[in-house]
């Protein structure tokens, strides 16, 4: 858990956020500037830096079952949506807190910018 960190301190409660769901390992939120018409953000609730820091396989495995039960909640397993985690410079990471973004509600594109 780190003070400078956005997403430690959502999971603190220091900073507000939407919350959609959550487990044992993770929580869900809506992001603050949605890409799309369902636009969530799953965390897990310790702080590992990105994909390429990640080494708990249950861990991973906890926030990709997150993220589905998200994608259902929200009415997106029929119409499908995108899972992506920005991992570092070259994908745009900008939040140095592991996270995967669930993105549906409209037709996405490939490949993506
Ligand atoms: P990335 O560019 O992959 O690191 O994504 C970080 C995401 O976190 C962006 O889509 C931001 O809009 C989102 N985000 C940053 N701060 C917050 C916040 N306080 N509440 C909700 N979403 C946030
Ligand atoms: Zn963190």
């Amino acid at each position: 858990m780190s003070d400078h960190c956005i997403f430690c301190r959502i999971v603190g409660g220091t900073i507000p956020a939407t919350l959609v769901a959550s487990n044992t390992h993770g929580i869900a939120f809506r992001d603050q500037h949605p890409q799309a018409p369902s636009h969530l953000v799953v965390i897990p609730r310790r702080h590992v830096a990105s994909l390429a820091d990640a080494s708990d396989g249950a861990e991973l495995g906890a926030l990709l079952l997150l993220a589905a039960e998200v994608a259902r909640s929200e009415g997106l397993s029929e119409t499908g949506y995108r899972v992506v985690a920005n991992t570092g410079d070259d994908a745009g990471q900008t939040v140095h807190h592991l996270h995967l973004h669930v993105l549906g509600g409209r037709v996405m594109h490939w490949p993506p910018g």
